[in-house]
């Protein structure tokens, strides 16, 4: 069986239409499936229309969160709640497009554990979003050694593949980035990112930002190093021209200390604000809270496992 994991947060005027759309290529393509819906703490009637979604077709079931989670924690939820062999994660508003599952679907069949799907081009993205996603993915492949160019949440994972991930402790996950870390055998497909069906798009700027910063801390160290190579340099720096004015050489109306006072000052405080967010981050850690609390669940019918 197949198990279809969608993160949903505030996505009523989606839920219908997804459910209709994911079982209708799956039940042509004769895959035996669950659809599960994350409902990632909703203030709209998205669990409303989880729990209608369910009545129409039992194979539709839902994890409600008592309060917004964030998208990797809806992911998990997931891949926990998933009684497949393999499972598919695909966004709520059908811009990862369901046609293409039953191809990740053969793949799958035919030996892959791992079935990526690559956007062949990135949809309707502003200049600034795809200068900015590109940065953080080489940040990320520099630092882990992981090509995510142009990868996405819309995988298909096999259960050996979905157990490996679920084994992990940590708290902070970046599902995008764990799917190519434990390994196994990956295939991929391309795909075009199609338009957001219903509604409107979920994460803002200010969110944006925060999700890069916390991933890209949860899976590398190298900024912690970064702060020493900036010092490294810095210092460099205040040493030629200490040498320099020690020559006799003029700097004219440079006031070199006053400026290397200022860029020492401001560059101790980049390495204690990037010490600190490490800080915080472990103490996110030890504190294991759970990623997720869970307020309701509507079990699926149906499937062989059943
Ligand atoms: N999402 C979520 N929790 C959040 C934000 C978003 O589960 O806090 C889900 C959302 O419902 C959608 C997917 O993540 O299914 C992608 O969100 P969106 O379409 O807003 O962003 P995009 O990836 O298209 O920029
Ligand atoms: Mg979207």
């Amino acid at each position: 069986m197949l198990s279809v994991v969608i993160p949903s947060f505030n996505e009523e005027p989606n839920i219908q239409n997804t459910a209709k759309v994911i079982s209708g290529v799956l039940d042509e393509s004769g895959i035996d499936f669950e659809i599960i819906f994350s409902d990632d703490g909703s203030g709209d009637g998205t669990w409303n229309e989880i729990t209608v979604a369910h009545d129409a077709d039992p194979r539709v079931c839902g994890i409600r969160f008592s309060r917004n989670f964030g998208k990797e924690s809806a992911i998990w939820a997931g891949l926990e709640a998933a009684r497949g062999d393999c499972a598919v994660v695909i966004d709520c508003d059908l811009q990862h497009p369901p046609k293409v599952i039953p191809e990740m679907y053969r793949l799958w069949q035919n030996g892959a554990e791992v079935v990526e799907g690559k956007k062949s081009s990135r949809g309707k993205e502003s200049g600034i979003y795809k200068a900015f996603s590109n940065l953080f993915y080489k940040l990320i492949a520099s630092a882990s050694g992981i090509d995510m160019a142009n990868t996405s949440d819309f995988k298909l994972l096999d259960r050996k593949v979905i157990d490996a991930i679920l084994s992990m402790s940590e708290r902070t996950t970046f599902f995008r980035a764990l799917s190519g870390w434990v390994g196994f055998h990956s295939e991929s497909i391309t795909y075009d990112v199609e338009e957001r069906a219903f509604g409107e798009k979920k994460w803002t700027p200010k969110m944006l930002i925060k999700y890069a910063v916390k991933n890209l801390m949860a899976f590398t160290s190298v900024p912690l190093y970064l702060s020493g190579v900036l010092g490294g340099i810095i210092s460099a720096i205040s040493a030629v021209l200490f040498i320099l004015k020690c020559c006799g050489v003029g700097l004219g109306s440079f006031g070199g200390s006053e400026i290397l006072l200022l860029l020492t000052g401001g560059l101790i405080l980049i390495c204690l604000s990037i010490i600190g967010r490490y800080l915080a981050q472990i103490y996110e850690e030890i504190k294991h809270r759970p990623k997720y609390i869970i307020s309701d669940t509507i079990k699926s019918h149906g499937g062989q496992n059943d």
